[in-house]
């Protein structure tokens, strides 16, 4: 394929939700985004809806062993990678003392542990080209202690040190590593975790000085500036999509 002049993203987990409006903000930009996920359906609906420069590719980022092969397929297909986004992730709300150690780690591998596989692999595409534009998309959790997401916190709280420390090591390479903490963003996720539980749905929003929940469209253009030529001397930061929540009172 002829992309050699054109931007490559991988967006994990683009086929819904936040990863779908940042898939559909980079396409708009003329950047060919290959999306990864497991369900093959939300997939071919988001290629559907989003056309030619949106590649799907089933496969499930928790998989590590398959890590090393995904990208691979990818870079024989595109030649090279400028842009990563590691949105994929799972939550999972229940009492501390009823998660199961499977539990915890399956919220961990697919979380962090498949955030650093991946970034890995793409990393050892972006260094001989000495550039590269990595998000990792973190959450309020790792701004401030929320109850019944114990593994979800420790996933998204250590995807932050893992940006800073990305950004110290691979930022002299040309490699800028950046995270976004969305707030309280209107997707499935948060329908799950919040619309059978009211009190926690108005708690979220109470302490949202904007008042209401953002739109996966809010994070997505905060995405495209980061990875664009705008940004281009902002590595390292945690930059909260939220409306105020992670300062609200
Ligand atoms: P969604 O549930 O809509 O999207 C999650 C995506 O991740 C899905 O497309 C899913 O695809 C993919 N995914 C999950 N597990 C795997 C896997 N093992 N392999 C491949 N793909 C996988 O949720 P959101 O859009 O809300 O969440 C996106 C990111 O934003 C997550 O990292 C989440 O933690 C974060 N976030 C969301 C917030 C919100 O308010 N919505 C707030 C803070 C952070 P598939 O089902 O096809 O596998």
């Amino acid at each position: 394929m002829d992309t050699a002049n054109k931007r490559v993203a991988i967006v994990s987990g683009g086929g819904s939700g936040i990863g779908l409006a940042i898939t559909e903000k980079f396409i708009s930009s003329g950047i060919h985004t290959v999306i990864v996920g497991r369900d093959e359906k939300k997939l071919q609906a988001a290629k559907t809806q989003l056309g030619d420069l949106c590649y799907p590719i089933i496969h499930d980022v928790s998989n590590l062993p398959s890590i090393p092969d995904l990208i691979r397929k990818i870079i024989d297909q595109f030649g090279h990678i400028d842009i990563l986004v590691n949105n994929a992730g799972i939550n999972m709300k229940k009492d501390f003392i009823d998660i199961t150690d499977e539990e915890f780690q399956q919220v961990i591998t697919t979380n962090l542990c498949s955030v650093f596989s991946i970034s890995r692999e793409v990393v050892k595409h972006m260094l001989p080209k000495g550039s590269g534009s990595i998000i990792n998309i973190s959450s309020m959790a790792a701004q401030y202690g929320m109850p019944r997401v114990i593994a979800y916190t420790a996933s998204k709280t250590a995807i932050d040190g893992m940006t800073r420390a990305m950004a110290v090591e691979l930022s002299p390479k040309g490699i800028r590593i950046n995270s976004i903490a969305p707030g309280f963003i209107e997707t499935a996720m948060t329908a799950k975790a919040l619309n059978a539980d009211p009190e926690r749905k108005q708690k979220a929003i109470g302490r949202t000085p904007m008042g209401h929940m953002g739109l996966p469209e809010d994070v997505a253009d905060a995405a495209l500036f980061l990875t664009s030529d705008a940004a281009r001397y902002i590595t390292g930061v945690i930059l909260p999509v939220d409306g105020g929540n992670s300062i609200g009172f």
